[in-house]
């Protein structure tokens, strides 16, 4: 088996692939002043199993498009939505989210919790915005520092992983740059990270490495997030994801 499905398979069951909540999203999208209307075109990349999916279907009147590269999430979603009784607004769709085959101008929200690194935050901001009608909204989580300055182990982490991560004033200048208007902005809790995240992540660790029999591939995914695991309780007051609403303007 591939590394990347060994990958996907920890994360399969999870609730969440990603830090966040149902709160979370619901505070989000209490920054979106369109979310009372009616027939709304919604897309949400990088959805994973879509619990924020079924979330946004439950509060607002439209239609989701809910994007992943990989398939078995989009399968899990599919099958969640009908249990929930939500199929009918929303559709899956495999595709790659820096290859998108939306109309211009044709939604009025795009939602992306926990994904838009996958591109880079800069380069989704750019690739979206044609989406998006006058007057649309994105909404996206994205790692973030929370203090201006970070101990070496940490810092030295993350520009590894991910070279994009930098305080929000860089972020929120980046969406203005890139012509949108911030409408919200608020930092995910550490409960948002352990209890919906990392906590149940760490309760499946034992039973995927005894499924896939202690295979090497499998020990190493599993090293590689109980070290991240280890790094975010030491340092989670330096970063989080900053959850960033912002208007096309
Ligand atoms: N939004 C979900 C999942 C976040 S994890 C949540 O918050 O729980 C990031 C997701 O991005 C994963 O489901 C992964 O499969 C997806 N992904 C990774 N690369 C992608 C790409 N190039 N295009 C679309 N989705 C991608």
């Amino acid at each position: 088996m591939p590394p990347l499905d060994y990958l996907i398979d920890l994360h399969l069951p999870a609730e969440r692939q990603g830090p966040g909540s149902e709160a979370d999203t619901l505070r989000a999208l209490s920054f979106v002043d369109i979310a009372g209307q009616k027939g709304l075109r919604i897309a949400d990349i990088g959805c994973g199993s879509g619990s924020q999916t079924r979330t946004l279907a439950r509060a607002l009147d439209g239609q989701i498009t809910a994007v992943d590269l990989f398939p078995a999430f989009l399968a899990r979603l599919d099958e969640e939505a009908r249990q929930a009784g939500l199929a009918h607004k929303i559709q899956t769709l495999a595709a790659s989210m820096d290859d998108l085959p939306f109309e211009a101008e044709s939604l009025d929200l795009i939602w992306s919790e926990g994904a838009i690194y996958n591109m880079g935050f800069e380069a989704g901001l750019q690739a979206w915005r044609q989406f998006l009608k006058p007057g649309g909204y994105l909404a996206v989580s994205e790692i973030t520092w929370l203090t201006p300055t970070r101990p070496a182990e940490i810092q030295a982490f993350w520009e590894g992983e991910y070279p994009e991560i930098a305080l929000a004033s860089t972020k929120i200048q980046q969406l203005e740059a890139h012509g949108y208007a911030l409408r919200g902005y608020f930092v995910l809790s550490p409960a948002s990270w352990l209890e919906t995240y990392y906590q149940p992540m760490e309760a499946r660790f034992e039973a995927f490495l005894e499924k896939h029999g202690q295979a090497e591939a499998a020990r190493q995914v599993v090293a590689e997030h109980r070290a991240e695991i280890a790094l975010y309780r030491q340092y989670q007051d330096c970063y989080s994801y900053g959850f960033y609403v912002a208007q096309k303007v």
